[in-house]
């Protein structure tokens, strides 16, 4: 039966509300420009309930003081058009990672030194949904997609509520340099495909290919703070003296009437300085140097009540993946590398005719030692070590284990293992198991 039309419109009208874009409000608008800074909606809805300690309408900031690191898997979704724009190299997303890292925790060193370490970071994802191994970037030619038109993150989104999903394209259709939908807070796109960050791709990492004073890689710190359930630094403009349930609802933000463009040092509104240095103000990339103490409490009440499974724990973790490669025999197992304990891995050999097994190890850096627990077995090939045995086979399975050491130095290697089974008439190799070793 074909569908009326009157359907079909309807239809498209619940798509069109669903596909939620940027917002064009004219305070937004960079002077000089036709361009908006950011598109992420300033209205919301106050009917929403203001549940937890960090709600549409105000903040409590003090039980969540960052005291431990958590980590935010991120899949960045790069869009080009059929031209090749917006085609951007996998070093420059790494480096957009690196300037989250840096600004999220306020690193030594880095432009955002004196701002406040909220021990929020950010990776790559290393998984994808379904458990395959990724570098967490993915890639389209799309000129639509491009366009930022159409639900595109329909098909394209990572499962919202366990990866940060971050699309590249020319946001807005070129309009804006950046936006979120909805502040979880918000509720309208929270664990949908349509929860997402968006980034103009010439505003993305760092040096953004658009030039300054957008390309340093602070719209996404922007965004994500967004994201993250902050507000604007001008949001209700001066607010009023309750700070926790006006304005940015955030007392340790300087209240400021409008947002700030370009680097104005000293410039003054509801009789105090403005947070022009601040990451939730307007200001240039390079004028930006930090978040406030209640900005990353706010963040984290945000991580912990609207996205809970977003973040994994901090410190580098042990992970197993198996690889079964062709005519690979899959029996070899092993279970993630905690540092300081010893595993204890297998190979089932029932049914077959092997004698004799081993485990290599290709540890990767190769510069990472690993005695007393293991032998070079191959001079000219210092990536290969041995475990400490070669095991004769009793009966249906081969056993051996490895103590790892409690050593941070080797939190994160990535060491690859397979076992080379032996038999009177050759050699057979096992399926492999690649170890993350870490906490
Ligand atoms: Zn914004």
């Amino acid at each position: 039966m074909r569908t009326p039309p009157v359907a079909t419109a309807f239809l498209a009208l619940v798509s069109y509300v669903a596909a939620q874009g940027p917002v064009f409000d004219p305070g937004s608008l960079i002077p000089g420009t036709s361009m908006y800074r950011c598109g992420t909606p300033s209205q919301f809805n106050s009917a929403t309930a203001d549940i937890a300690d960090c709600g549409l309408n105000s903040t409590n900031p003090g039980p969540w003081v960052p005291t431990t690191v958590v980590r935010i898997p991120v899949v960045v979704h790069v869009i080009a058009n059929t031209s090749g724009t917006g085609n951007l190299s996998d070093a420059l997303v790494q480096s957009q990672i690196t300037v989250l890292n840096e600004d999220f925790r306020a690193l030594a060193g880095s432009p955002a030194a004196t701002g406040f370490d909220t021990k929020i970071e950010f990776f790559l994802a290393t998984t994808d949904p379904s458990g395959n191994p990724t570098n967490g970037i993915r890639r389209y030619s799309n000129n639509s997609w491009f366009s930022d038109t159409g639900a595109y993150w329909t098909s394209m989104a990572w499962d919202t509520t366990r990866y940060m999903n971050i699309y590249t394209n020319s946001a807005g259709g070129g309009g804006v340099l950046g936006y979120v939908p909805d502040l979880p807070q918000g509720n309208s796109v929270l664990n949908t495909t349509a929860d997402r960050v968006v980034i103009l791709y010439s505003a993305f990492g760092r040096p953004a290919t658009g030039g300054a004073p957008y390309n340093q890689g602070r719209t996404c710190t922007h965004e994500v703070g967004h994201y993250l359930g902050l507000y604007h630094t001008f949001q209700g403009g001066c607010g009023t003296s309750s700070c926790y349930t006006t304005g940015d609802r955030i007392c340790d933000t300087q209240p400021e009437q409008t947002a700030r463009f370009g680097c104005p040092v000293g410039a003054t509104s509801c009789a105090t300085p403005d947070p022009i240095r601040n990451f939730m103000d307007y200001t240039d990339d390079t004028c930006m140097t930090g978040f406030s103490p209640e900005q990353g409490a706010r963040m984290r009440c945000t991580l912990a009540n609207f996205r809970p499974n977003l973040s994994v724990p901090g410190g580098p973790l042990a992970s197993a993946t198996v690889r079964t490669g062709t005519g690979n025999l899959n029996i070899y197992t092993c279970p993630p590398p905690v540092l300081g304990t010893t595993i204890q891995a297998q190979a089932n050999v029932q049914g077959t005719t092997w004698a004799l097994g081993s485990v290599y190890w290709y540890l990767q850096p190769a510069n990472v030692a690993f005695p007393p627990y293991t032998i070079l077995v191959n001079i000219n090939s210092p990536l290969v070590y041995q475990t400490p045995f070669v095991a004769p086979f009793f009966g249906l399975f081969m056993f051996w284990s490895v103590t790892i050491p409690n050593d941070p130095f080797l939190a994160g290697l990535t060491v690859s293992t397979q076992g080379v089974l032996l038999n009177a008439t050759g050699l057979g190799l096992t399926n492999a198991v690649d170890l993350r070793l870490g906490n």
